[in-house]
């Protein structure tokens, strides 16, 4: 089982954003597969990996292991991801271990459980890597959710939000979260990591939000 991307849609090399021929930036030299903000922007981290697009009929799992607190979904969503992997290229030898995204106070209190960290713990019994569940801490906490907020919102809400208080000097880290949707979360992640010594951070998600005609 491959994971449930369809191999033959385009996305960005660098965030797996799925893409159209009417999105992909013209002059892109041969080879090259990139989403305009990757482009322009390039994030932090080398690489993203989902198993799935957020959006009907795949939406409901994450809707239904965060919304209705069943964590026991995480190796169900963590066997998903690690096919998609697998299936993307060679890089998953290459990583050396994995860290969740932290969750806020807030989320913690509301579900009784960091949906990044279980995901995490599961993708790290299948792939057989270590999970630095507490590598990255938040600096501070936010009192409005991210899902309420607009993209250069949400860039502005993490910037230096995370930090990593132990050395990862020379790992090939695998950064871990459930849904990945502007990448502004993961890209501030990714940051840490590489500040503490990370050579290259490969982010590892169960879902991928697609750009919506909304976005801004
Ligand atoms: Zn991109």
């Amino acid at each position: 089982m491959n994971g449930v991307l369809d191999p033959d849609v385009l996305r960005c090399a660098r965030c797996a954003l799925r893409l159209s021929a009417a999105t992909l930036p013209r002059d892109l030299p041969a080879g090259v597969c990139l989403c305009v903000d990757c482009l322009l922007h390039p994030p932090a981290f080398a690489q993203a990996v989902a198993a799935f697009d957020y959006e009907p009929p795949f939406d409901s799992l994450i809707q239904r292991y965060k919304g209705e607190h069943r964590y026991v979904m995480a190796g169900a969503l963590a066997h998903l991801l690690y096919c998609a992997w697998m299936a993307e290229d060679g890089d998953a030898p290459a990583v050396q271990a994995l860290v969740p995204i932290p969750a806020s106070r807030a989320s913690l209190r509301r579900r009784g459980f960091n949906p990044a960290s279980e995901l995490a713990a599961a993708l790290g019994a299948q792939a057989r890597l270590p999970v630095l569940r507490t590598a990255l801490s938040r600096r501070r906490e936010d009192g409005r959710r991210q899902a309420s907020l607009g993209r250069r919102q949400r860039e502005s809400a993490v910037q230096g939000l995370y930090a990593c208080r132990r050395s990862l000097s020379g790992l090939h880290v695998g950064l871990v979260d459930d849904v990945m949707t502007t990448g502004s979360t993961v890209d501030a992640a990714a940051r840490a990591l590489l500040q503490a010594g990370a050579v290259r951070v490969t982010v590892l998600v169960a879902a991928r939000t697609p750009a919506a005609p909304s976005r801004d």
